[in-house]
């Protein structure tokens, strides 16, 4: 790899706009807390340290020894002298690698420890963040901050910072070595090394800068391609008549194409071109001034002096580059952390109370007293909701989609907290109560029923961790399933795929009621797909709701007549507000909302 090419943290050294932007202010406590993650390893940083500045400084003698070979060795013919001083050169080298590898071993565990620790705390943190912070933010977001950005921070204590410390030493010993020689070449050196470090920078940054534009272009024409040669994509084309349009689109970019690569391939060469002339001009310019001095000025400057001021200031153009390019990784690092530090510093807008009632033989009476709620402010979506579930009754929630069913039930385990209004669970506010108990106390099928990657069984047991395979086989007949699963090669160890999409999706929904029965809670919900079933797989999930509804405490949001016949009394929820409430007969004779949807959903889908 070229000098000024990829820093320690592999990658570029040059930082685009957009990163640019998002560099965080460096303040003394973001430092701090940046460190604070290393505390614990201070005794292994400390040993870190020490053998970096060993190797670094060991690996530096063999150019010093030059010197000796030439002087004591070549110039005096003293075989004994050249062959101690070469073996002695070897040694250094060897010394200096084995001690470099204990070293990268040291920073690698300090590394995968901090950010060990790192990812178990995000983990955890993001685990108890509400469910409104899932839904706002974006999922890709949410794990590149788990994954890309810890690995970011990885590279940063196993890279950036030994090698700031390893050159920086580099650095130091080299110079220190030069001036005990010569101060005037010394100075010279220390001249020239930026003279050559800058001018690489700048052919480097160029060069870049093309290929962020071959990049970017290239994604045009990947996008074209993705767009246009997909099966979906082609029919528009076709239905369209587009094809010209697109040859002609497609065409365009790819003339583009070929310009940045032919530039961007001859900036390259222009690049070698720039490295090569300085980094040989350096040493000449050392030689001729050495020569000058030692043949008019200095008759104590020797051949080996010469030879190993030559060979320091070469050894130091890499350092020179490296520190060059730290305060972009320097930058970059700290933007990494900042944006993990953004996340653990939210709170999770649910929390536990800070003096959580536990109730005593939970019964399941639910009371929305006046109830109001927006996920925006802007937007109110409940307004005034008042009920009573009582114990071992069912309520059905019906309305026009949108009207907000699914937000009602949502309040009760908390998943959001009210805006106005309470929700109480046996007489005590649910933001009193234990949050564990108060979500093991309800169960909520909803509609999109999600199963874990694994067994049927992995699924069942992550509601209730000791249940037996009698509970299990008990659980999944009630729920309609055993003859599915009976009828599996493998039974309860079938797999069910990635979110289970190797089942239909009413043995998804059947499994998921078998899970809710296994939990037991003592409030019943479920969330009526809206999605259609055919009506086979309909009816057996109503046969499997059906008996819960009759003889648990339940709330239903439902859409098919059947269910809605089944429960106790009928909420009609339109527009956030309760419209209607009262039995099927009394909503369809009233002739409101109810009877509209009667006639215009409900009779559709009745069995
Ligand atoms: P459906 O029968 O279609 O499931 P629903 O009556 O259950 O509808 P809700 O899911 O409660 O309706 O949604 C009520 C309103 O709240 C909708 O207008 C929806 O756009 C909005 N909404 C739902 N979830 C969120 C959210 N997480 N953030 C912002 N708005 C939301």
């Amino acid at each position: 790899m070229p000098p000024g090419m990829g820093g320690p943290m592999g990658r570029n050294s040059y930082m685009t706009d957009e990163e640019k932007a998002k560099v965080p202010k460096i303040t003394r406590s973001l430092l701090n807390r940046v460190f604070s993650y290393l505390k614990p390893y201070r005794l292994q940083l400390i040993l870190s340290v020490l053998l970096i500045a060993l190797s670094s400084s060991l690996s530096t003698m063999p150019s010093i020894l030059t010197g000796k070979i030439i002087d004591e060795g070549l110039i005096k013919k003293d075989l004994n002298s050249l062959i101690f001083y070469i073996l002695m050169s070897f040694g250094l080298t060897l010394g200096a690698s084995l001690i470099g590898v204990a070293q990268s071993f040291i920073n690698t565990w300090i590394a995968q420890h901090t950010t060990y620790d790192m990812r178990n705390q995000m983990f955890r943190h993001l685990q108890m963040m509400s469910q409104r912070f899932f839904t706002s933010n974006n999922q890709g977001d949410i794990i590149t901050r788990m994954t890309s950005d810890i690995d970011g921070v990885e590279r940063v204590i196993t890279n950036t910072f030994s090698s700031i410390l390893s050159n920086s030493i580099t650095l130091i010993v080299a110079l220190v070595a030069m001036y005990q020689r010569n101060w005037v070449l010394a100075t010279l050196g220390i001249i020239i090394v930026p003279l050559f470090a800058i001018p690489t920078r700048k052919a480097g940054e160029t060069r870049w800068t093309l290929t962020q534009e071959a990049q970017a272009k290239n994604d045009e024409i990947n996008g074209i391609l993705n767009e246009t040669l997909s099966v979906s994509g082609q029919l528009l084309v076709k239905l369209f008549g587009k094809e010209k349009y697109e040859y002609r689109r497609y065409r365009r970019a790819n003339r583009k194409m070929i310009k940045l690569n032919i530039k961007q391939n001859m900036a390259g060469r222009w690049f070698f071109v720039v490295i090569s002339t300085f980094t040989n001009i350096g040493p000449m310019l050392l030689y001729l001034a050495g020569g000058i001095l030692m043949m008019k000025y200095d008759s104590e400057l020797t051949v080996g002096d010469i030879s190993v001021m030559v060979a320091l200031l070469t050894r130091m153009y890499g350092p020179v580059n490296s520190l060059l390019n730290v305060q972009v990784d320097w930058m970059r690092s700290m933007a990494l952390f900042s944006r993990i530090f953004e996340y653990l510093d939210m709170k999770p807008e649910i929390e536990e109370p800070e003096n959580p009632v536990r109730i005593e033989d939970p019964k399941g009476n639910i009371v929305f007293d006046n109830v109001s709620f927006y996920y925006d402010p802007e937007r109110m979506i409940l307004k005034n909701i008042s009920f009573e579930l009582k114990p071992g009754k069912s309520i059905a929630i019906v309305g026009p989609s949108g009207s907000g069913k699914s937000t009602i039930i949502n309040l009760i385990p908390r998943l959001y907290d009210v805006v106005g209004g309470t929700v109480t669970f046996d007489g005590v506010n649910v933001k009193d109560i234990e949050l564990g108990q108060l979500r093991d106390q309800v169960g909520i099928v909803s509609q999109e029923t999600y199963l874990f990657n694994g067994t049927i069984r992995d699924n069942l047991l992550y509601a209730k961790e000791d249940a037996t395979d009698e509970e299990m086989i008990e659980a999944c007949r009630k729920a309609n399933i055993y003859d599915f699963i009976s009828t599996q090669e493998n039974g309860l160890d079938t797999v069910v795929g990635n979110r289970g999409l190797k089942l239909s999706g009413g043995e998804k929904q059947r499994i998921s009621i078998a899970r809710i029965l296994l939990k037991n809670p003592t409030v019943f919900i479920f969330d009526e797909a809206t999605s259609a079933l055919d009506s086979i797989s309909e009816n057996r999930i109503q046969e499997a709701i059906d008996p819960i509804i009759k003889s648990k405490t339940s709330i239903l949001i439902a859409h098919r007549l059947s269910t809605i016949l089944a429960a106790d009394e009928i909420l009609v929820i339109k527009d956030g507000c309760i419209a209607e409430r009262g039995s099927h007969k009394e909503l369809v004779k009233a002739g409101g909302v109810y009877q509209e949807l009667y006639e215009t959903q409900f009779e559709k889908n009745a069995d």
